[in-house]
């Protein structure tokens, strides 16, 4: 890990201002995938501004829905009462990520701002698009088992590791955002995530220097009816194979409203707004489900290594259906 200087922010000002002072710098909260790319020389800030003294805290019921703090940890935010009766995707996604350790150190902004787990982006004796534009993609004709399937340029084809985003995305969740100027924003979580195109090192639209203050879910009766199903190689402490983040509000019989996100099978979390479409009017029903599983993937670009995720996703997404319909 190379030399940084280091600085605890008692203000959002301060921290900003810092951070305008010193264009290098990283904001640190839970650290828990900032640190490990400072370990491997994938980043190397020159300053850490610790800003865990900001009051971006808190987890509460609004008129519209929940708000939860950036600086809340995950395993708070998943073991909270309110979240895990009216937003239990929600609460199952922070649940089932990462380790207790890492869950009771990392905070929300910071998870929702994870890098890839691409083992090229990761090593930097690999040339890397997203790393060093330009550089080239080993991943493409190399090993790409956990690559994504959707949402691929010719540039990169990492997968969106996380899980927490997914369900944040199927339940229509807003990012709260304060940038270097003091000017405060907020972006729908469904456009906040980028695609690579030609671009694979620009991920977010979070601009240079901003800070993710708060998330706030919409309340609605298909995210009390939601659920987060996540599909691994070992049982705990493992990231997706695929996930899936569905709510269903069904009334008499027929779905009145539906929610379908994918994980790690695209570029960012994946929202499936056709295959909701395809359910709104529809009675519950395994055939119906299936029907919106191909339109989930619908457009899917496999290579070499992953192209069971095609499978895997729809199959993982209809059991995911069943079980909130049941
Ligand atoms: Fe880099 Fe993306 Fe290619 Fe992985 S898939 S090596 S992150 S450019």
């Amino acid at each position: 890990m190379n030399n940084f200087a280091f600085q605890t922010a008692a203000s959002a000002k301060q921290a900003t201002g810092a951070f305008r002072d010193d264009k290098q710098a990283a904001y640190l909260a839970g650290g828990t995938t900032l640190l490990d790319l400072m370990k491997l020389y994938v980043v190397q800030p020159s300053q850490l501004i610790d800003i865990n003294s900001l009051p971006y805290k808190g987890i509460t019921e609004t008129p519209d829905g929940l708000r939860i703090g950036a600086m809340e940890r995950m395993n708070d935010v998943g073991e909270n009462p309110l979240v895990l009766q009216q937003y239990p995707a929600v609460s199952e996604a922070l649940l089932l990520a990462a380790s207790p350790q890492l869950r009771n150190m990392a905070s929300i902004g910071g998870n929702l701002l994870q890098r890839t787990r691409c083992g090229y982006f990761r090593d930097t004796s690999f040339p890397c698009n997203k790393r060093v534009p330009g550089s080239g993609c080993p991943a493409i004709n190399g090993e790409n088992r956990n690559h994504a399937i959707l949402g691929t340029s010719e540039q990169c084809i990492a997968t969106y590791p996380g899980d927490l985003a997914v369900a944040l995305i199927a339940l229509d969740a807003v990012l709260h955002l304060e940038s270097a100027k003091g000017k405060s924003r907020r972006v729908p979580l469904l456009d906040f995530y980028l695609t690579p195109g030609s671009t694979p090192q620009r991920e977010t639209t979070l601009e240079p220097g901003e800070l993710i203050t708060a998330v706030t879910v919409p309340a609605a009766a298909h995210a009390r009816k939601s659920k987060y199903l996540k599909v691994r190689d070992r049982a705990s402490y493992a990231f997706a194979l695929v996930s899936a983040a569905v709510g269903l509000d069904v009334q008499g019989g027929i779905i009145r409203s539906a929610r379908v996100a994918l994980g790690s099978v695209g570029t960012k979390p994946w929202r499936a707004q056709a295959a909701e479409q395809l359910l709104v009017g529809k009675a519950p029903t395994e055939e119906n489900f299936r029907a919106a599983a191909a339109l989930a993937v619908q457009g899917a670009k496999p290579q070499k290594h992953n192209a069971f995720k095609v499978e895997l996703a729809q199959n993982t997404l209809v059991r995911a259906l069943q079980e909130v319909a049941g």
